[in-house]
């Protein structure tokens, strides 16, 4: 097979700028495809720092685009990590600013983010039409999310264009603007319709991407399923639905050489699956030190990383503490976000000072300290496109509790009695977003904890489950295919 062309843009990538799943996926796909022998390239904006990341560093092309006072750069390296060709799009008065690439300080989302991300959205389709002097054009521009929703919008005016795929990373968040940004934007009247970008009399970034891509794929196939439901999407259901032969549900894979007991450099001791009893547990003493919490192997302690907004379930968790708090426990959370959780889960742990360990921030090594240190890991989300932190607990024999949705729903097999028998429980799942179900699941996970033979056999299994990219790649391979394929048949 001839090797594919494509241009994968988004607006994150791990280690390059990171804020969630979003950059984990873009920083590990491209070169994981890569690896089946195709040229795949990374695009995205020029944060502050980006270059660190990057060797072979050198300026390419000047742009003028619609929406730009001045030129912009486009500047080409490669990834350091990994065998990967990184374009960034270099406007400072757009990405060289602090902190996330979509909220400022104070939480707010930037004033200018319809601005900030139709500018790179411009840019990813002059330059995948031919039209910047680069040496390289791609088949297809893979988009994610809604910050590159606009780029299938672009492409779709021309009758030459490369194909386009666009990937749901989080329907929740939809790019939502005005009528007057849309105005100030200049884009094609054709666009404003209930047919194209309009939605309740809004732009949709999101919708832009759902309506103009050639083809649509999801992070899991139960995802997948329930973003066609009212429940589950986002008032995008109808669209979804209308396109179902066209929507795909890749699960996630995850990067094992950054995710990887046996070689991780964020942890205190390595360990692989035959010596995870001991080495796991220098870890959760290095954790319960760095919280300050009493040393010990005995206590069950769980571990929790994640944004603290409503989709991951922590109002759910506030609810069960005062019961989970009467239990043999500990807990760690590391995360941020939403100010009412973050002050609700300072007033428990500063009652239950001994029992719980909280870090509200954004901490890399922490993130995997916590991988590592804790027995159990909790997920209790209300919703969950895929969920990678339950596949880095998998690998680091952190069984994993999680609610029964999305992603988690495909990567986590519920423990039952049969399953232990047979070998094939990974962790607990429960169905019911209420505090009496996640409660009761915890106390499951918790009574087997004491039967150390089981709990052993349990971690060993976990550890050893293959959520590797390399074999999820080959899925996103075939669906390149299938797009560039249904492309040129509409272009002839
Ligand atoms: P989402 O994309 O919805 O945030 P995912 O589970 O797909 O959730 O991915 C979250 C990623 O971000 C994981 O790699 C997780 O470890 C990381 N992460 C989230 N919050 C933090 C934090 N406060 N500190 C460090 N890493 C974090």
């Amino acid at each position: 097979m001839a090797a594919l062309r494509i241009l994968y843009a988004s607006s994150e990538a791990h280690p390059i700028m990171k804020t969630g799943g979003l950059a984990d996926v873009s920083g590990a796909l491209p070169s994981a495809i890569n690896q089946l022998g195709h040229d795949v390239r990374l695009i995205m904006p020029a944060y502050p720092n980006s270059l660190d990341h990057l060797s072979d560093v050198k300026e390419i092309v000047e742009l003028d685009l619609m929406g730009a006072e001045k030129s912009l750069k486009i500047i080409q390296g490669q990834l350091k990590i990994a065998n990967l060709t990184v374009y960034l799009i270099d406007y400072p008065e757009f990405f060289d600013r602090p902190g996330s690439p979509y909220i400022n300080q104070n939480g707010e989302d930037w004033a200018d983010n319809a601005q900030r991300f139709a500018l790179f959205s411009r840019a990813v389709s002059v330059i995948s039409l031919g039209l910047a002097n680069l040496d390289w054009t791609p088949e297809l521009v893979h988009c994610n999310d809604w910050q590159t929703g606009l780029i299938p919008a672009l492409l779709s005016l021309q009758s030459e264009r490369p194909a386009t795929l666009f990937t749901v990373h989080n329907l929740a968040y939809q790019g939502l603007f005005d009528r007057a940004t849309f105005e100030d934007l200049k884009l094609p009247n054709v666009f404003w319709s209930a047919d194209g970008l309009e939605f309740f009399d809004k732009m949709s970034y999101l919708k832009s991407g759902l309506v103009y891509s050639d083809k649509l794929s999801t992070v899991s196939p139960t995802y997948k399923e329930q973003i066609c439901t009212s429940e589950y999407g986002c008032g995008m259901e109808g669209i979804l639905s209308k396109r179902i032969d066209d929507l795909h549900g890749i699960l996630n894979g995850i990067d094992y050489s950054t995710w990887n007991p046996g070689s991780d450099p964020l942890i205190s001791k390595l360990y692989s699956s035959s010596n995870v009893t001991l080495n796991k547990l220098d870890n959760k003493k290095e954790l319960q030190r760095y919280f300050g919490l009493p040393l010990g192997g005995n206590t069950p302690l769980i571990g929790l990383v994640g944004r603290l907004v409503e989709q991951k379930g922590i109002d759910l968790l506030l609810a069960a503490m005062p019961e989970l708090m009467k239990l043999n426990v500990q807990i760690v959370l590391l995360g941020s976000g939403n100010k009412e959780f973050e002050t609700a889960l300072k007033r428990q742990q500063k009652k239950h000072i001994k029992k719980i360990g909280l870090k509200l921030a954004y901490d890399e090594r922490l993130a995997h300290l916590i991988e590592a240190g804790s027995d159990m890991f909790l997920m209790p989300s209300r919703f969950e496109p895929c969920g990678l932190n339950q596949m880095y607990s998998l690998r680091y024999g952190t069984i994993p509790i999680v609610r029964k949705t999305g992603g988690l729903a495909d990567t986590v097999i519920n423990v039952s009695k049969e399953r232990l028998e047979n070998e094939t429980a990974t962790g607990f799942v429960f169905k019911q977003l209420q505090t009496d179900s996640l409660l009761k699941t915890i106390k499951r996970a918790l009574n087997l904890y004491t039967n150390r033979s089981e709990w052993r056999k349990l971690m060993r299994r976990a550890m050893l489950v293959d959520n590797s990219w390399e074999k999820r790649a080959q899925q996103y391979v075939d669906l390149y295919q299938l797009t560039i394929k249904k492309n040129s048949a509409n272009s002839k």
